[in-house]
């Protein structure tokens, strides 16, 4: 099992994460997802002989922003390499990458467990190199095509320390990582396209040894689901294997999420294979400290910090404080719910519980959602100024989410404001009392408690729109005098 009293499961990823630079790495064109099929490519991508690699310098921003964000060193002095090996979507038999002399090493990243615990996962290096064409098995007969659009678009690499120990920390690592490439604005972490791809490195050891045991490495993991679940599929066949007696061949194996099992694709290869040699198109790559410097005061504030910021100023709970920083988008829309005037506790309860339920149920991102922050912000002043109860604030939201209208348009105009009125509050309390003789006549006995009740015929007369407080007052008064 994949959480074995006997045995720990040992895992490190290696992410390759496609930056939103407009051109490709090393000429001039477009990164666009979904274009016809080869009608992005030129001499260069297309490794015409001859041509040669110019560096793109937005993707060296982003590198810098990458390293920065996760606190690893910046090389003054990187290099590329050249990894060889041949694949027909490889038009130039060699991928252009980085190996001795990464551009970044040494970073970490802090997870948020489920138990509320935090975890550093060390982060050994990120390198820049080119992705490959794509080759297409489907809808043909004996043959493949192949689309060079993708060649050339830029990728970073971040390769993990073998910290993390469990598929779940494998997910929370991965959503950590999302997370943060998308506040800087650098990767959109779309699985599904394959613009955020992830290979899973696998091991277990019987608990208490320290050396590592042997790995196997997974591909084809297009969702953080499939992820976890090839991982502790991964943790079981080894278990078995090495129980039945045994052992663990380094290889690299597919996953197939139909079938719900991995099978072998081909022995893992060692660097020595690919005949690695620095790249000798490519000077090596300067770094200045200035540079470094201009970029971290670009830096926007990122999610741990924010989750701080969140729960020591405005006092939301550590929880709440996560749930909200988990994007920039939920993030930006509790502050500008707070810009509007709403009490930052108050705005955390209903982004969380009311507007993420009625997301999660529509199958909605927050980016989508009709109920705009400056109405749900308008929406709790009306709370908070007595224009509304809380329960009234429900209903209106309901109604802003089919409707698209103003908070306040929909009160006026379906009569939903609040009564706070004393007159018209102490003519439904006379009412209620003049025809509940019973419970008055037990609450003069001494069972107060049946004051809830005529609380909620008066709520009940004024269709909830009595001022709760103010009912409260009236009725006390009545009853005691
Ligand atoms: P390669 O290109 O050969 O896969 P990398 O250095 O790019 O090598 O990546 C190796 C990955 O495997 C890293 O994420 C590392 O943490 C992980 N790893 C190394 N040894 C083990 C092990 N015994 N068990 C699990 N993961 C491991
Ligand atoms: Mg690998
Ligand atoms: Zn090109």
């Amino acid at each position: 099992m994949a959480n074995d009293p006997l045995y720990e499961t040992i895992i490190g990823l290696e992410v390759h994460a496609q930056m939103l630079t407009r051109s490709k790495i090393f000429c001039g064109c477009s990164t666009t997802f979904g274009a016809e099929a080869n009608t992005q490519i030129c001499p260069v991508c297309a490794a015409f002989p001859g041509v040669l690699p110019v560096l793109n310098r937005e993707l060296v921003q982003m590198a810098i922003k990458t390293g920065l964000a996760v606190h690893g060193t910046i090389r003054e002095r990187s290099e590329f390499a050249r990894k060889n090996y041949f694949y027909p979507d490889l038009p130039a038999g060699y991928q252009i990458s980085q190996f001795e002399l990464p551009i970044i090493e040494r970073g970490e990243l802090t997870l948020d467990l489920e138990s509320g615990e935090k975890k550093r996962i060390g982060i050994t290096r990120i390198h820049m190199e080119v992705d490959a064409g794509k080759s297409l098995h489907e809808g043909i007969q004996g043959a493949s095509w192949i689309d060079l659009n993708r060649t050339g678009t830029p990728l970073l690499e971040i390769v993990s320390e073998p910290d993390l120990r469990s598929s779940r920390e494998a997910g929370a690592y991965l959503k950590k990582l999302r997370s943060i490439l998308r506040y800087l604005q650098v990767c959109d972490g779309n699985m599904e396209e394959g613009s955020f791809r992830c290979d899973a490195n696998v091991s277990v050891r019987r608990r208490g040894d320290t050396r590592l045991g042997t790995r196997t490495e997974l591909k084809n993991l297009n969702s953080i689901r499939n992820v976890m679940r090839a991982i502790d599929f991964e943790a079981d066949r080894q278990i078995d294997l090495l129980e039945s007696g045994g052992t663990i061949v380094q290889e690299t194996r597919l996953w197939d999420a139909n079938l719900n099992t991995s099978r072998s694709m081909r022995g893992k290869e060692e660097a020595h294979d690919y005949r690695y040699f620095p790249e000798p198109d490519l000077p090596p790559l300067v770094i200045t400290r200035e540079r470094i410097d201009a970029v971290a005061r670009q830096l926007p504030e990122l999610p741990d910090a924010k989750a701080i910021r969140f729960s020591r100023e405005l006092g939301l709970s550590e929880y709440d404080a996560g749930v909200l920083t988990s994007s920039r988008e939920m993030a930006s829309f509790f502050e500008e719910t707070v810009q509007q005037g709403a009490h930052p506790k108050t705005a955390a309860n209903w982004i969380t519980v009311e507007l993420l339920g009625r997301l999660n149920r529509e199958g909605l991102e927050i980016e989508q959602s009709a109920v705009t922050p400056r109405r749900l912000g308008r929406l709790i002043g009306l709370i908070q100024s007595g224009d509304i109860s809380g329960k009234i604030a429900k209903q209106v939201f309901e109604l802003m989410f089919e409707t698209e209208a103003d908070p306040e348009r929909i009160v006026a105009e379906r009569g939903l404001k609040q009564v706070s009125d004393t007159g018209a509050i102490e003519a439904a309390v006379d009412k209620v009392l003049a025809e509940n003789p019973t419970q008055v006549q037990q609450y003069r006995e001494g069972k107060t408690k049946v004051a809830g009740f005529l609380v909620g015929q008066v709520m009940k007369a004024t269709r909830g729109k009595a001022n709760p407080a103010a009912v409260n007052a009236i009725l006390q008064a009545k009853l005691s005098g």
